[in-house]
């Protein structure tokens, strides 16, 4: 019986649902973007121009934060963050192994030792509880994660963070337009990150920022960004200028920032338009045994960056391997977020860990498939990725 329906899947030779693969994610261009950044073209600035300051200001606003630091990607922004907290040499942050490499890697860039602690099963974010068990007398730290635009605990992180005197530093890289109760995500931790690839909710090409309402760090965030250089206050010598940490050159050019503020026109549209796609899924998604659906807490907006499905593995006759195949297949461009960050190589060869450290997070890692979650998608590019879903899951059910 399954051998029949499964002989219907496009891995098999069958007609596929869609004859071009749709993506997981895309941008959206519109010609409003292309004639911002073509009047930058023709400008007096390439790089650092006012445009920049105008992009900071605006995406600032629009998250609630005093500060925003824009940087060249979001992983710059993280690294940059982790400067800006002081975190270096025999220092520990901890974050969630479920989350993409760079959110580790800027603690290792700065010299300090990423530890992780596994994730609540319900929404995938850190988990308060067992953040508070990992602390150790060097964590200076809490790098929480709002996974596929889901904040994380921010509340318990906020408070641990303040009785242990540590740093809070929220990668929101999937997070621009979320709330936490009724504050944006932006507003509540020391230091916020955005990241502006084009998969993520507004794009500047490559990009990030670093929001903060403490003027001190976003003056050591800028610093970062050049070089680490500071100009001369000499009016006899203007020539001079001095050299007091040891920066990067990690600026966001003009050309992009034009882009990012005319992106950020559209952010309301673009958050809505991703959670009525959502909206048809749940609903399309409910009866089926085969998966797990995310979830939304009830006190909080996530921003619904992903749509990310768990296979109940248990309940169907073929791997995650083979139904991302089989959905890869059928046209779908399904993804996989992500793989642990412990257990990547380098993590692995620096840090010793050979899996089972964080059996919640693997457990999740095992069993996720991000589907086609963009505002650009159509209807009927969402009824394929509903159609091919439930076409390949029925094929392998037990
Ligand atoms: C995209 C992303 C980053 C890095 O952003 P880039 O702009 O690609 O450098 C960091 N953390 C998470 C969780 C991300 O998804």
């Amino acid at each position: 019986m399954t051998t029949l329906a499964a002989s219907t899947l496009a891995l098999a030779g069958g007609e596929p649902v869609r004859r071009t693969l749709l993506p997981y994610a895309r941008q959206q261009v519109a010609e409003e973007d292309i004639a911002a950044v073509v009047a930058i073209l023709r400008s007096d600035w390439l790089t650092t121009g006012p445009t920049v300051a105008a992009f900071e200001e605006a995406l600032a606003a629009r998250v609630g934060a005093r500060f925003g630091v824009a940087f060249s990607s979001g992983t710059a922004a993280l690294h940059a963050a982790v400067f800006a907290a002081g975190i270096g040499p025999g220092d520990e942050a901890i974050t969630t192994p479920l989350t993409f490499a760079a959110t580790a890697n800027c603690l290792l860039y700065q010299g300090a030792t990423p530890r992780f602690a596994d994730i609540r099963p319900h929404d995938l974010t850190l988990d308060p509880t067992r953040v508070a068990a990992a602390l150790t007398p060097r964590t200076r730290a809490i790098l929480p994660v709002d996974y596929a635009g889901h904040p994380a605990r921010l509340s318990d992180f906020r408070a641990l963070a303040d009785r242990h005197g540590l740093v809070l530093i929220e990668d929101a890289a999937h997070a621009l337009g979320a709330h936490f109760g009724d504050r944006p995500v932006g507003s509540l931790a020391d230091l916020t990150i955005f990241s502006f690839h084009p998969v993520k909710h507004i794009t500047t090409g490559e990009g990030g920022m670093v929001v903060t309402d403490d003027p001190l760090l976003a003056a050591r965030l800028r610093r970062f960004r050049t070089h680490g250089i500071v100009p001369s206050q000499s009016a006899a010598e203007p020539w001079r200028y001095d050299l007091i940490d040891l920066g990067y050159n990690y600026r966001l050019p003009d050309l992009n920032c034009a882009l990012g503020l005319t992106q950020l026109g559209r952010l309301e549209a673009n958050l809505a338009r991703r959670r009525a796609i959502v909206a048809t899924y749940q609903e399309a998604f409910a009866d089926l045994p085969w998966l797990t659906r995310p979830v939304e807490e009830p006190d909080v907006t996530s921003a619904w960056h992903l749509y990310p499905i768990r296979l109940n593995v248990e309940t169907l006759t073929a791997d995650r391997a083979t139904i991302f195949r089989a959905l890869r297949a059928e046209g779908i461009g399904v993804q996989v977020h992500y793989q642990p960050v412990h257990l990547l190589r380098l993590y692995r060869e620096r840090f010793g860990y050979h899996g089972g450290e964080f059996p919640l997070a693997e457990d999740a890692a095992a069993r996720l498939l991000s589907l086609p979650l963009f505002p650009a998608m159509t209807a009927a590019e969402v009824e394929d990725v509903i159609t091919a879903v439930t076409k390949v899951l029925r094929a392998y059910a037990r």
